[in-house]
């Protein structure tokens, strides 16, 4: 059976910012493989909303969990140039709770409550002309969503993208490169 189409309102005025003190819900709408134990949620609105964030920035989803309330963070790991979806990579940890239950349990058409973005780590917050992106893991989301976000935005500073991965598992960086950056005039991005 297909999934309907995730149809927002394009030419609704833009809505209230998106604020960390504010309970969202938010539908999931697509979820994509990346590796064995990393999954990417694609989130929506239930109502208009245009979300804006900072690349770099997490939400902290509200879950009910065998009957008990449990909190987590996920950095976005979506643009916020794309303001319609935001999505979050989540790679599952052994024993843990609520990485293994988006895994097993969230699927398509259902419903996460989650409060608004937080975080100061942002390169947005010290734009510059050249950047060095490390990170390791699940990491890596906040510099996919800089990455993206400068990409989006044309930027041309030169980025040196660094991601350590264990063997076979890397494909999140992989996705991390924004569409045909490889190839662009804009952001550089370099494979180490
Ligand atoms: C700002 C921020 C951003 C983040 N962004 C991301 C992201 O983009 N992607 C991502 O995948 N993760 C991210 N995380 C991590 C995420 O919030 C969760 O911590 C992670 O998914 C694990 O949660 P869990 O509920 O699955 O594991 P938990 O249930 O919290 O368990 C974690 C580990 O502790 C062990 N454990 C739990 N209780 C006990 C106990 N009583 N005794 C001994 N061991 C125990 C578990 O077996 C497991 O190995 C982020 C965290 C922060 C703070």
């Amino acid at each position: 059976m297909s999934t309907p189409l995730h149809a927002p309102d394009l030419a609704a005025p833009a809505s209230q910012p998106w604020s960390a003190d504010q309970d969202e819900t938010l539908r999931c709408v697509q979820i994509r493989k990346e590796t064995v134990d990393v999954k990417t949620f694609i989130l929506a609105a239930k109502g208009p909303r245009s979300f804006r964030y900072l690349p770099g920035q997490f939400i902290t989803l509200e879950l009910q969990i065998n009957g008990r309330s449990v909190n987590r963070c996920y950095t976005l790991s979506s643009t916020p140039t794309r303001p319609d979806l935001v999505s979050i990579t989540v790679k599952r940890v052994p024993g843990g709770v609520v990485s293994n239950w988006l895994h097993e349990h969230l699927r398509v058409g259902m419903d996460l409550g989650a409060m608004g973005p937080s975080g100061d780590f942002s390169c947005f917050k010290a734009p510059a002309q050249r950047y060095l992106f490390l990170s390791g893991g699940s990491g890596v989301t906040p510099l996919m969503s800089m990455t993206r976000a400068l990409h989006d935005l044309g930027s041309d500073a030169d980025i040196v993208f660094v991601h350590c991965a264990q063997p076979c598992r890397c494909a999140v960086p992989g996705r991390a490169e924004p569409d045909g950056a490889q190839h662009d005039t804009t952001a550089a991005g370099h494979r180490v």
